[in-house]
This record gives structure tokens, C-alpha cells and sequence, in this order.
């Protein structure tokens, strides 16, 4: 562990929720938990290229408001548990969600520059808590992949293995959380991209609820897809900030008024989480387990499986039968969507404008030359998909078999599982440039993802053992609005593994991101907010 600088009074190697006790005892103060952060991951960044933006004196000016907050709280024991869990503790925001005055670029050349003129609802809610937003983190252009190398801006590198993805397209969100340079963070889930590089980098990803976290002020791939979300490295973590994040916003109308549990800040200890499992009833979906899936991570899932049953959990195979629609559907319906989001980038409201020539040669110049090439494959099949003539034939027809999708999982949750249990990604991290060449297999990586934004459910990612060393994610399903009963579970399997060796293991190629000679594909270095 000390190869990696982490020794057990690194204040980067504790929980948001240790380091938010530490900050209430006043062991620490924020601004010494703010500074050990942001000089890990700059430290860190070259090798890994996680952040695009490290906002070290906006952070450092955050830390010392908290302080202030801590030094009055502490007089009064009631002021100090009003406290919101999150204040002082650091935070790392996808490069999708305004930051007022911050560069917000979607991993896109097209946005290179732009500075957000207002905040995110999520950066409001941030904010509120008290959490310091240390900076925005690489991604996969307009999130748009399953590996954050579709970036412009170079790709992210994996901690377990430097030449490996972390997955996408919030991958940079979380390598930040993985690495240590975060507690944790938020990314978005599309089709699968908070879950899949949570998977593939050994933390926690949860994609809530279709309408759960207003989507104001992010960036917009898919909008009937789209979701916010936490990185955590427990699940306590990942659900203090779905809670600070989540709730009704009258600014986007498809976020819902369902209230936000405060459950969500006290999930059980170790003995009561695993009691807790007992009686549960989970579903195992046979389509899960597709082809091509490695056969180390089909091991450690089945390894979870039998793990909750002993428990006391009872698990029964059960089938999804439109499953193999998913992902023929998903790239209909997300291209369509992305293909009317993305008209807005004309080089005249955003980002940098390209040519001196007309308006339709400037508009073609900046379009041509601002986007990646993966992005106008999506643009081009999106605009084909809905094109007169055409849009019956697939729209259309891919929105009917979406709802045989959703109607696949509400016969289960009607049937009375509490929830499905399944593989997160059908292979650990693949090496760079694997699935560069060839669309198709890139779009793979997220079939076991896919049909759970199609359905608009909630999806949470936990780590379960590593596979030739590198982690493995197993997901758990539930039904609309049951964050909490997926985040208990969750935190049941978290107790049941505790003395786990895996737990213990951290990312196996952190000692040579710390060596500053190490430098990653792109050797990232942020710019300064
Ligand atoms: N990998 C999928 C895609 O490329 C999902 C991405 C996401 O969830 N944003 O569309």
C-alpha cells in the first residue's frame, strides 16, 4: 500500500463519510482534506488524464467557507448534526455539468472554450451541501462510448492498468474516485455510462431513476434516457450524494416530485445490512449472461449470487425476454435523439466558431472540424432514423419494442422481486485501442446496461472481485423510485464481503501513476479554471 503513497493516515484513502466525522471532530480541517486531494490529482493527472479542469482556487476558497461553517457548528453540538454529510468534503463533476464561469467542454473540440454562464441544478444542490467541486473530469465526447477514448481530449487511463480503459463515457469521473482524487463524483448514464466504468474500475456507480436528479444545466445526449448519478467507493458514499443531488426541479420537466428519502444518509452497519438480505427475493436474468461474456466475471458474479443466498436472500432464474432488442433499439432511439440535441452546436451560440466564409460555410466549417468522428456517426444514423419515410420504419418501431422491453421488467417487480441481480459488463477493462476500429463491438459493452435506461429503472453497479486482477461489477435492478431498497442491498453484499482480500486490494498500477515520470496517452494536464 505505501508504494502508492497511501499509507493509513493518507486523508485520501478514507471514506467521504470517515472524512466527513474527521472534519466534525475537528481532527482535520477541510482545507488540509482539499489540499491532499487536489495534490494527489495533480500529482496523479498526467499518467491518467481523468480531469480537464482542476479549479484548485475555487476549491480552496470552498474549503475555507466550510471551515468557517465547522468552527461555528462546533460550539453547538444540534448545529453540528445539521451539518450536511457532503460539506467541505471534495467532489468531481463530468465535464457535461455547468459550472458558471467554468469551461464545459462534453469531451467535445466543439465546446472547447466555453464557459457555462449559470450552474447545473446539481452544482446548486452541490453547492448548498457544502461540497467543494475540485473539477471536471474527462469523458467520451458528448458521452457518446464505453471507454472515454472517444474524448478529444485523449483518453482516460484505467489505475488497475494504465494501458487499459476505465470505461465510458464517465470514465473520467471514475478513475478520479478509483485513484483516490475524489471521494466522489458524479457522470451520467445514457445507456450503461455510470455503471460500466464503475464496474471496470472497482467502485460504485448508481443510475438512478429516470426523473430522479433534474437534468438543467447538463449537457444533453439522449434526453429520454439521460441520467445523473454517483461514483462512490462505498455505497454509503454513493448515496449521500444521490441525496444531496436528487428531487424535484421545476426546471426540467421530466424531473419528478417524488420525495427524496432521508434513509438515504443512515444505511446500516455491517451486521444489520447482512440481516437484512434475509427474505429478500432477487431475480437472475438468464439474457444477462450473453455471449462473449468472460468467464472470470460470469465466475465472480455467480460468486455474488451465491453469497446473498447464503444469506438468506432466495434467488430464481427468470427470464427478460425482449433483452436482445436492447441494444438494436437503444441505437435507434439515442441517435435520434442526439442528432436533434446536437443541431444546437452551430459555432454561432457556443464554443469556437471555424471560417470566415457565410453562415452555412462557417456553420459546416465549425461542425465538420468540432466533432469526432463517433459523434457523426451517431448524427448521421440519428438523422437517417428520422427522416421521412424512414421513421415508421425504425423510430417508431424502436420506441413499440422499448416498451416491450420496460413491460419485461414490470412483470417481474409486479411478480414481487425486490430486484434482478446481473452482471454490470460482460468483460473486465479492455486494452486500449481494442474496440477502437470497430463500432459495433464497442457498442457491445453495454448490453447488459442498455435495456435499464430503456426502461427508465434505477441501476446500481457494486464491486464483487476481480478477474485476472482487474475488478468486476455486479448490478442490481429495481423497480421506478427504489434507490434506497438497491442502495440497502447493495450495502448488504458491501457487508457480507468486508473481510473479503479483494476489498483490500487497491488499483494495481497507482504506484506508477504517482511516479511523475509515468505519462499516460495524451499526458493530461488541466487546465486552471
Ligand atoms: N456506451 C453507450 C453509448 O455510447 C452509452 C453511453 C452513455 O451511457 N452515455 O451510447
Amino acid at each position: 500500500m505505501s508504494t502508492s503513497g497511501g499509507s493509513a493516515d493518507d486523508l485520501t484513502r478514507r471514506s467521504g463519510a470517515a472524512l466527513g466525522a474527521a472534519l466534525r471532530s475537528g481532527e482535520v480541517s477541510a482545507r488540509e482534506v482539499i489540499e491532499a486531494h487536489l495534490e494527489l490529482a495533480e500529482r496523479q493527472n498526467p499518467a491518467l488524464n481523468a480531469w480537464l479542469t482542476l479549479d484548485r482556487d475555487g476549491a480552496l476558497a470552498a474549503a475555507d467557507e466550510a471551515d468557517r461553517k465547522l468552527t461555528a457548528a462546533r460550539r453547538d453540538r444540534a448545529a453540528l448534526d445539521g451539518l450536511h454529510p457532503l460539506l467541505g468534503l471534495p467532489v468531481a463533476l463530468k465535464d457535461l455539468v455547468s459550472v458558471r464561469g467554468v469551461q464545459c467542454t462534453a469531451g467535445s473540440r466543439i465546446l472547447e472554450g466555453y464557459l457555462a454562464p449559470y450552474d447545473a441544478h446539481i452544482t446548486e444542490r452541490l453547492r448548498d451541501a457544502g461540497a467543494v467541486i475540485l473539477g471536471k473530469t474527462n469523458m467520451d465526447e458528448f458521452a457518446m462510448g464505453s471507454s472515454t477514448e472517444h474524448s478529444a481530449f485523449g483518453p482516460t487511463a484505467n489505475p488497475w492498468a494504465l494501458d487499459r480503459v476505465p470505461g465510458g463515457s464517465s470514465g473520467g469521473s471514475a478513475s478520479a474516485v478509483a485513484a483516490f482524487h475524489v471521494p466522489y463524483s458524479i457522470g451520467t448514464d445514457t445507456g450503461g455510462s455510470i455503471r460500466q466504468p464503475a464496474a471496470l474500475t472497482g467502485i460504485v456507480g448508481l443510475k438512478p431513476t429516470y426523473g430522479r436528479v433534474s437534468r438543467y444545466g447538463i449537457v444533453a445526449f439522449a434526453s429520454s434516457l439521460d441520467q445523473i448519478g454517483p461514483f462512490g467507493r462505498d455505497v454509503r458514499d454513493a448515496a449521500a450524494v444521490l441525496h444531496a443531488v436528487a428531487g424535484r426541479d421545476p426546471r426540467d420537466s421530466t424531473s419528478a416530485p417524488v420525495p427524496v428519502p432521508d434513509e438515504l444518509l443512515a444505511l446500516a452497519d455491517d451486521d444489520e445490512a447482512a440481516a437484512s438480505l434475509r427474505g429478500k427475493r432477487l431475480g437472475l436474468p438468464r439474457e444477462y449472461f450473453v455471449a462473449g461474456m468472460e468467464p472470470g466475471v460470469e465466475a465472480r458474479v455467480r460468486q455474488a449470487v451465491a453469497a446473498l443466498e447464503a444469506a438468506g436472500a432466495t434467488v430464481e432464474e427468470v427470464s427478460l425476454p425482449h433483452t436482445d432488442y436492447g441494444l438494436a433499439t437503444y441505437y435507434i432511439v439515442a441517435p435520434a435523439e442526439a442528432s436533434a440535441n446536437l443541431a444546437r452546436y452551430d459555432g454561432i451560440r457556443y464554443g469556437p466558431r471555424l471560417g470566415d466564409g457565410d453562415t452555412l460555410g462557417n456553420y459546416l466549417r465549425t461542425r465538420g472540424e468540432g466533432f469526432g468522428a463517433e459523434v457523426k456517426r451517431r448524427i448521421m444514423l440519428g438523422t437517417y432514423a428520422l427522416s421521412a419515410g424512414y421513421y415508421d420504419a425504425y423510430y417508431l418501431k424502436a420506441q413499440k419494442v422499448r416498451t416491450l422491453i420496460k413491460g419485461d421488467f414490470d412483470a417481474l417487480f409486479e411478480a414481487g422481486f425486490d430486484a434482478l441481480v446481473a452482471p454490470t459488463s460482460p468483460t473486465v477493462a479492455f486494452p486500449m485501442g481494442a474496440r477502437m476500429a470497430d463500432p459495433v463491438s464497442m457498442y457491445l459493452s453495454d448490453a447488459c446496461t442498455l435495456p435499464v435506461n430503456m426502461a427508465g429503472l434505477p441501476g446500481l453497479s457494486i464491486p464483487c472481485g476481480l478477474s485476472d486482477g482487474l475488478p468486476v461489477g455486479l448490478q442490481l435492478i429495481g423497480p421506478a423510485w427504489s434507490e434506497l431498497e438497491l442502495l440497502r442491498l447493495g450495502r448488504g453484499y458491501e457487508a457480507l464481503t468486508a473481510d473479503a482480500e479483494w476489498r483490500g486490494a487497491e488499483p494495481a498500477e497507482l504506484a506508477l501513476a504517482d511516479n511523475p515520470a509515468t505519462r499516460g496517452p495524451s499526458a493530461g494536464r488541466p487546465v486552471p479554471a
